[in-house]
């Protein structure tokens, strides 16, 4: 136990670090809030977000800004792609790609310096194929009322 707000802030820190590297589901900050807050009933969404910018603009975390409208965040820092639900706006890791695209020589590249590029795939993800599946043998069955 410690009251000095110093180091509740360090703890505060590293249970959003914990429970980030935890799950694989790359939350946004309100998800994740609502992991840390099991640990720290105390915490605020505030506080979660504050932290989540701090770790990403150190390199601890990965923010992650995608197609999608909601920032996530992975605490992957190995070099990797992303898939992108179209649909529900879950994002997961792509495996095991083939190595790796070239970077353009700058006279490809508008005389640019390539510093990295960022790579992402988008699609359905199982949960929303399956409730397709459904939503259409039941268009098929043409019973719309199932009541
Ligand atoms: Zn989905
Ligand atoms: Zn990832």
């Amino acid at each position: 136990m410690t009251d000095r707000p110093q180091e509740r802030e360090t703890r505060q820190r590293q249970v959003v670090l914990e429970e980030l590297r935890k799950v694989s589901c790359h939350p946004t900050a309100p998800e994740l809030y609502e992991l840390v807050r099991k640990r720290l009933p105390k915490i605020s969404l505030g506080t979660v977000y504050r932290n989540l910018e701090r770790l990403s603009q150190r390199g601890t975390i990965r923010k992650l800004v995608l197609g999608g409208t909601e920032t996530r965040f992975d605490g992957d820092l190995d070099v990797h792609d992303h898939v992108r639900c179209a649909e529900c706006g879950r994002v997961d890791d792509v495996e095991n790609l083939p190595k790796k695209i070239p970077d353009p020589a700058p006279d490809m590249a508008a005389g640019y310096t390539i510093l990295g590029h960022r790579l992402e795939y988008f699609g359905l993800c199982p949960s929303c194929q399956q409730k397709r599946r459904k939503k259409r043998g039941k268009e098929e069955r043409g019973d719309g009322k199932e009541h």
